[in-house]
C-alpha cells in the first residue's frame, strides 16, 4: 500500500525532529498537529494516508495527531497551445489542456507531498 509507505516517512520525520528537539533541551510531550501539501495528481488517499498513520504511530508520541492538508492544483504548461495554468484532472491517467483538449503538457506543479510543518507541544513551556 502506497499511502503506507507516505505514513511511514511523515512518522519518520516526525520522531527524527522531536530528537532533534530532545537534543537541545525540550521535552517534546506530543505532536500535535501536522501541516502537509499535497499535490492533486499524487493520487494519495488521505483517509487511508490518515488511518495507516494512526496505526503506526499509536505508540509513539504523534499519537492522535490531527492532519491539516492543503491541496495543491495541478499546474500545467501546453506543449501544443501554450496554455499555463490550472487543470482539473479528468481520469487516474491523464490530464488535459482545457484549451485544446492536448495531452502533450508538461506537469509543473501538483505532484508535491511536503510537510510544511509540525506543532509540538512541549513539557517546558509556560
Ligand atoms: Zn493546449
Amino acid at each position: 500500500m502506497h499511502e503506507l509507505s507516505y505514513a511511514t516517512s511523515i512518522l519518520n520525520s516526525l520522531l527524527e525532529a522531536v530528537e532533534n528537539q530532545k537534543e537541545l533541551g525540550r521535552k517534546p510531550l506530543k505532536v500535535s498537529e501536522i501541516n502537509l501539501e499535497v499535490g492533486e495528481l499524487t493520487l494519495i488517499q488521505m483517509e487511508q494516508l490518515k488511518f495507516a498513520f494512526e496505526v503506526i504511530a499509536e505508540d509513539t508520541i504523534c499519537n492522535g495527531m490531527k492532519f491539516n492538508i492543503e491541496y495543491i492544483k495541478p499546474q500545467v504548461q501546453c506543449k501544443d497551445c501554450g496554455y499555463e495554468g490550472d487543470v482539473v484532472p479528468k481520469d487516474e491517467i491523464g490530464v488535459y489542456c482545457p484549451k485544446c483538449n492536448s495531452m502533450h503538457l508538461k506537469i509543473k506543479g501538483g505532484k508535491e507531498f511536503n510537510i510544511k510543518n509540525a506543532i509540538l507541544e512541549f513539557d517546558d513551556e509556560e
